[in-house]
C-alpha cells in the first residue's frame, strides 16, 4: 500500500498534469453529476489521501488503498483492464484510477464533509508543527497503547503504514509492542527523530518525474529491495546494525519485521 512518501510522489506527478484541467466526462454515473464541467484547481495530499479541489467548491478525494494507481493518459488510449474510474479532461488527456483489488475509492466531498473527514486525522509527521513536544503529548494521551498499532493509527499520526512503521521502530531501536507510556525521554526523542528521518529520506530518495507507483504497487514480496528498506520483509537476513538475523512476527494481524537484539522488549 502506498504510504505518505509514495502518495506524495503521486501528487507531485499529478499536480502539473491536472491543475487547471476541466473534467469533460466521467465513466462512473454516480460521479458524473458532481464532476462534469468542473475544473481541477490543484492536487494535494493529506495523510494517504489524494485531494483534487474543484472550482466552485467540493473536492474529489481518492484513497489508493492496496493496489490503486492514478495515471494521466491520452484520452484516446483505451484504459487498462483494471480501470475503475476514468475522467476525460480538457486537452485530450484522461485521469485513470486503476485498481486490481478494487479496495481503493473515489468520492466527492463538499467542503464541510471534507473538513470533518480531515479533522479526524492525526498530524502530518513531516510538518514542523509535529515536533518532539507534540509527539510526547500524543504518546502521553495514548500511554497504554503499543507502539506499532499507534504508528499505524491515522488518528495518532497521518500517513504511516505497515512498511514505514517497521522501518521507524527499527531506526529508533524500539520494540513494536513497547507501550507508549513506558518510553523514557531519550526513547521518545529517538522515535521522533526516526519518524522524520525515515519518511524524509523516502520522500527525498524518489523525486523522479514519474512516480514509482508501478514498482511500489501492492508492496508484495520484493518491495523491500526496491524501496531500499532496512528490515521490512527481510526476515532471516542480517540486521544492518548488529548482524543478528532479523525476525518476522505478527502484530494486530500485520506482518512485522524487527531485530530482536536491537529492539529488545
Ligand atoms: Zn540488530
Amino acid at each position: 500500500m502506498p504510504e505518505l512518501p509514495e502518495v506524495e510522489h503521486i501528487v507531485r506527478y499529478l499536480r502539473p498534469r491536472l491543475t487547471g484541467r476541466r473534467i469533460e466526462a466521467v465513466s462512473v454515473a454516480a460521479l458524473a453529476r458532481p464532476l462534469v464541467g468542473r475544473t481541477i484547481r490543484d492536487v494535494a495530499r493529506r495523510a494517504k489521501l489524494v485531494l483534487l479541489p474543484l472550482d466552485r467548491g467540493g473536492t474529489l478525494v481518492v484513497h489508493l488503498k492496496l493496489t490503486g494507481k492514478l495515471w494521466v493518459r491520452p484520452a484516446a488510449e483505451p484504459p487498462g483492464r483494471h480501470a475503475r474510474l476514468v475522467l476525460r479532461l480538457s486537452g485530450e488527456d484522461a485521469l485513470v484510477l486503476e485498481d486490481a483489488r478494487r479496495l481503493g475509492w473515489a468520492r466527492v466531498h463538499d467542503d464541510a464533509a471534507l473538513a470533518a473527514a480531515l479533522a479526524r486525522l492525526g498530524p502530518e509527521p513531516l510538518e514542523p508543527a509535529f515536533d518532539l513536544a507534540a509527539l510526547r503529548a500524543r504518546l502521553h494521551a495514548r500511554r497504554r497503547s503499543r507502539l506499532k498499532p499507534l504508528l499505524l493509527d491515522p488518528a495518532f499520526v497521518a500517513g504511516i503504514g505497515n512498511i514505514y512503521a517497521d522501518e521507524v521502530l527499527f531506526a529508533a531501536r524500539l520494540h513494536p509492542l513497547a507501550r507508549a507510556g513506558d518510553l523514557a525521554p531519550p526513547a521518545a526523542r529517538r522515535l521522533h527523530a526516526a519518524i522524520k528521518r525515515v519518511l524524509g529520506r523516502a520522500l527525498a530518495a524518489r523525486t523522479a518525474e514519474v512516480p514509482d507507483q508501478e514498482r511500489v504497487g501492492a508492496g508484495g514480496r520484493g518491495a523491500a529491495r526496491r524501496l531500499d528498506l532496512a528490515v521490512f520483509q527481510k526476515d532471516g537476513q542480517p540486521c544492518p546494525r548488529c548482524r543478528a538475523a532479523l525476525v518476522r512476527t505478527v502484530v494486530q494481524g500485520r506482518g512485522t519485521y524487527l531485530c530482536a537484539r536491537c529492539q529488545a522488549e
